[in-house]
């Protein structure tokens, strides 16, 4: 077995865009420059906005993150992003989720200017995504692609099983892995809610693709010898051990699957920070359209 290491990767990956930034800035030209909207207190949103934020600082990007307290309207959300979209400075806006409930995700992600979404979740991303056009890709399944690519995975006619079918993770993982490009070129399987047979499926998989947000729901019985298994999941499990009382697991049960798996990413260190040096990467490409 052999780890699918995404904080290596992601090193890699940053330390790449610190050198490039540093040119830029050699050369007096723009810096990349990211907002981040963080709407409320919730727990898990602040931990990924702040190493998102953290990111910015280690590659030499600007960041800016704005707080809206949780009775927000979302007028004032929508008017903010108008601001961000009209100002020539900002290159990636990303507004995290979820959202309380009086405020639409959907009214959201669609007042980003598709120019400057780097998190890829407005309709054109998606739809010129599917198409195989130049974009930004949703920072999780492009992650992951960035993830096989630093280990020179073969994904090439490989049948690859992605359980889970969101818009930010299971569906875009989908058509990138089905996609004519390298990593890509799998034959895809999409399981879901009401997918009836997922462990015969999982068993044929030569990549597994878990994103549920179920605690070890890929067990040993339905991996094949030999599988690559990318676990999205992240789920908080309450641990009494820990300071802040919670362990974080993955979608699979990693200790009795890695034993038959060619690659697997851990949780936490795998798919996580590469969703984060994906997220650089987009601001980087967007900031370099207009230098
Ligand atoms: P989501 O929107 O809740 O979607 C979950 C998907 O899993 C849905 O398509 C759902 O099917 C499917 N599903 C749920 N229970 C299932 C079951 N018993 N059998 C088969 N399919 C089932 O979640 P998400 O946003 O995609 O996130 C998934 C997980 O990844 C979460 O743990 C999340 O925290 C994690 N995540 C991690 C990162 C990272 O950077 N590492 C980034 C994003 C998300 P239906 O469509 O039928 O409901």
């Amino acid at each position: 077995m052999n780890l699918l290491d995404g904080k290596i990767a992601a090193q890699a990956i940053k330390h790449e865009l610190k050198i490039e930034v540093a040119q830029l800035s050699t050369e007096g030209k723009k810096i990349p420059h990211l907002v981040a909207i963080l709407v409320g207190n919730d727990g898990a949103s602040e931990t990924y906005v702040a190493a998102k934020v953290k990111a910015c600082e280690e590659v030499g990007f600007k960041s800016t993150l704005i707080r809206f307290n949780e009775q927000e309207g979302e007028f004032h959300l929508l008017n903010k992003i108008q601001e961000l979209n009209n100002d020539p400075d900002v290159d990636g806006i990303l507004v995290q989720l979820p959202l309380p409930k009086q405020i639409s995700d959907e009214q959201v992600i669609n007042a980003i200017d598709p120019d400057k979404d780097v998190d890829g979740f407005h309709p054109i991303s998606i739809g010129r995504m599917v198409q195989g056009l130049p974009t930004f890709v949703s920072a999780t399944p492009y992650g992951i692609m960035l993830l096989l690519k630093h280990y020179n995975i073969e994904t090439k006619g490989k049948h690859a099983v992605v359980v889970g079918r969101s818009n930010i993770v299971g569906r875009p993982m989908s058509i990138l892995l089905s996609n004519n490009t390298d990593p890509g070129n799998c034959t895809v399987t999409v399981c879901h809610s009401k997918t009836k047979n997922i462990k015969e499926l999982c068993l044929q998989a030569d990549i597994i693709v878990a994103a549920i947000g179920k605690s070890e729901f890929i067990t040993a019985d339905m991996v094949k010898e030999g599988a690559i298994v990318i676990d999205v999941g992240i789920t908080r499990v309450p641990d009494s051990t820990k300071k802040n009382g919670f362990k974080l697991k993955g979608d699979v049960a990693f200790e009795t699957v890695a034993p038959k798996c060619s690659w697997i990413t851990p949780v936490p260190g795998g798919v996580g920070p590469m969703t984060i040096a994906a997220l650089m990467m987009n601001t980087f490409h967007s900031c370099m359209q207009k230098n």
